[in-house]
């Protein structure tokens, strides 16, 4: 089954950049710089996904993103060079299903977009902030921030995916060959034992406090377990 995404950025350059990422991904690329179009054709195509950049030359991405909101539940990811707090919540407001702010890399793109559709497919949102050990971390899948006792922390798409993977379910012990197929939806490659620097990168990243027994547990001869269990 072909998954067919809407690209609508006025900039060329850009859109061309996207299609071809998205292609590279086997997705079905539709694309126009109109916002008056895009409403268009998210009518006649009615694609699995809309990509959205938020300054468009006629009809504003959020005007876009209103319209598309009052005739069908199609996911939609807004681009955006603003980073102001104020515009998430006008975007989450008008339905937003995630953002990814410029410049992104095409990798960051291809994670998100797969992100939002498996949410929109299984029909099952995860929760959108979960958080562990009683606040100490917190991870939230709309803004895709991870929080360590309120510390925003950078983590790269396999560290981010394994991490998530992991605290699916505290306690439960995933091997290694288990997180690379979870993980390769984030484009993650490599053999099992690759796995272990990624987790040791994390572990270092969300170390809950210096001293104290990780959040991220070695099972040897197994795989690894998320500590920390889920708070509410
Ligand atoms: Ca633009």
């Amino acid at each position: 089954m072909t998954t067919t995404v809407l690209v609508v950025e006025d900039e060329r350059k850009l859109r061309d950049l996207i299609r071809d990422i998205l292609e590279r991904e086997r997705f079905a690329v539709v694309s126009t710089g109109s916002g008056a179009e895009a409403i268009d054709l998210v009518r006649r195509v009615g694609p699995d996904l809309v990509i959205l950049d938020l300054g468009l030359p006629d009809v504003s991405g959020q005007d876009v993103a209103r319209d598309v909101r009052r005739h069908s539940t199609t996911p939609i990811i807004m681009l955006t060079a603003r980073i102001a707090a104020e515009d998430r919540i006008n975007g989450l407001e008008l339905g937003a299903d995630d953002y990814v702010t410029k410049p992104f890399s095409p990798r960051e793109l291809v994670l998100r977009v797969r992100a939002v559709l498996r949410r929109s497919l299984t029909g099952e949102p995860e929760p959108a902030i979960a958080t562990f050990g009683a606040g100490e971390i917190v991870i939230d899948d709309v803004c895709h921030v991870v929080r360590v006792r309120g510390a925003e922390i950078d983590l790269t798409p396999t560290e981010w995916g394994i991490l998530t993977t992991l605290a699916t379910t505290p306690r439960r012990v995933y091997s290694r060959y288990e997180l690379i197929n979870r993980v390769r939806g984030y484009e993650f490659e490599g053999y099992e034992r690759t796995i272990d620097t990624h987790v040791k990168n994390l572990r270092h990243k969300i170390e809950v406090r210096p001293g104290e027994p990780t959040a991220i547990e070695t099972v040897v001869g197994v795989g690894y377990r998320f500590t920390l269990a889920r708070d509410g």
